[in-house]
């Protein structure tokens, strides 16, 4: 890569340590210089270049001269009664992302945005009402983490990452794998592949692609429907890559040993909650290695569904697990402040995206 000339210099934040290494060899330097840079930029999170004082002070000041260090910025974080938080960020051209950090009794998850806005358009989604605005960068996404990191409580750690915030991740394929290489890099974030999920709603491409990358992050599926008639309406690319794909994928797919595939199931009163459902459901999952989370909708204006009564959700799951499949039914964080999944919406016409499921 070519050192660009100042006036349009390259945001160090998103790089590869293999581009910090060529980066640096560009300017005469060792590559060992490149790995003490990548060190710097994502595991100790420098915002310039003087705190890096390993580093020798030419090549700090020609890195300050032809390259930047970008971050997003907090614009406004909101604390649910659940202890969930959600952070709303904007990026350097102004477009707006929320990012939500969700406790459990041992650890934080950080659900994190892969796009402005999202093309997918599920029926119940509120970030698909926004539509497609744009892909983030690969530094823009492990930014969410850095940015959250330094909002930590004494104490607090952040033990799992989720690709579940605004966005269909494997819709920016390439974005995605890069920063996951990044946050699960030794000498970068250092997060585990085995603590963090990849949620899609089943591009099945990129799926396979996601497999042989030999990344090793966890794969959950927004399913939400077991027959094609259904999830056509729910989840319209099942319109493009109908379930009997989708699932001959997921059963292709490599799965490391002791881990299981990740179906999410949001229960829609009415529509896809019925006994004659979980059995379609038990049907298409058997034998495949997987857990179910059930997912009661989210409730919004601008959502023209309802959610099942606690009973139509319980006897749900209690059909699934007569059949053997692990069934957990996920509470939803952050409801009061709209963090909950598919709550996540910005810079559109918010008025009609009030949500009604708020407690206050
Ligand atoms: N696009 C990816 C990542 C988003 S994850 C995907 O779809 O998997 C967000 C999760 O919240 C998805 O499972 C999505 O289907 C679910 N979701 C969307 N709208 C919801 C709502 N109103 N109530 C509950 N869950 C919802």
């Amino acid at each position: 890569m070519e050192l660009r000339a100042v006036g349009n210099p390259t945001d160090l934040k998103g790089l590869s340590l293999e581009e910090m290494e060529r980066l640096v060899a560009d300017h005469g330097e060792p590559a060992y210089r490149g790995r003490q840079l990548f060190h710097w930029i994502y595991a100790r999170a420098a915002h310039t270049f003087a705190e890096m004082t390993d580093l020798p002070i030419g090549l700090r000041a020609r890195l300050a001269e032809h390259t930047l260090i970008g971050a997003l910025t907090l614009l406004a974080k909101e604390i649910s009664r659940d202890g969930t938080r959600k952070y709303l960020f904007g990026c350097t051209d102004g477009r707006q992302i929320e990012t939500v950090l969700i406790p459990d009794e041992r650890r934080l998850t950080a659900c994190l945005s892969t796009q402005v806005g999202c093309a997918l358009a599920c029926a119940f989604c509120l970030t698909g009402k926004m539509g497609f605005i744009r892909h983030l960068q690969p530094g823009e996404i492990v930014d969410q983490v850095l940015a959250l990191q330094r909002d930590l409580q004494p104490g607090e750690r952040i033990g799992n990452l989720v690709l579940m915030g605004m966005g269909e991740p494997l819709h920016n394929y390439d974005a995605i794998v890069k920063a996951l290489t990044i946050l699960s890099h030794p000498m970068g974030l250092a997060y585990p592949p085995r603590r963090i999920t990849l949620s899609t709603v089943g591009l099945v491409p990129e799926i396979v692609r996601l497999g042989q990358s030999g990344l090793g992050v966890n794969l959950a599926v927004s399913l939400h429907a077991s027959t094609d008639e259904l999830r056509d309406r729910l989840v319209p690319i099942n319109r493009r890559y109908p379930l009997k794909e989708l699932m001959v994928a997921l059963r292709a797919y490599p799965l490391p040993s002791r881990r299981r595939l990740t179906f999410e199931y949001v229960l829609i009163d009415g529509v896809n909650d019925r006994g004659q459902d979980a059995q379609e459901l038990v049907r298409l999952l058997r034998g495949l290695r997987c857990k179910v989370n059930l997912l009661p909708l989210n409730e919004a204006h601008a959502i023209p569904f309802r959610r099942p009564s606690r009973e139509r959700v319980e006897s749900f799951q209690r059909i699934l697990r007569s059949a053997d499949i692990l069934a957990t039914i996920r509470e939803s964080r952050g409801l009061d402040i709209s963090a909950a999944c598919g709550l996540l919406a910005t810079e559109t016409n918010q008025k009609s995206l009030d949500t009604t499921g708020c407690l206050t």
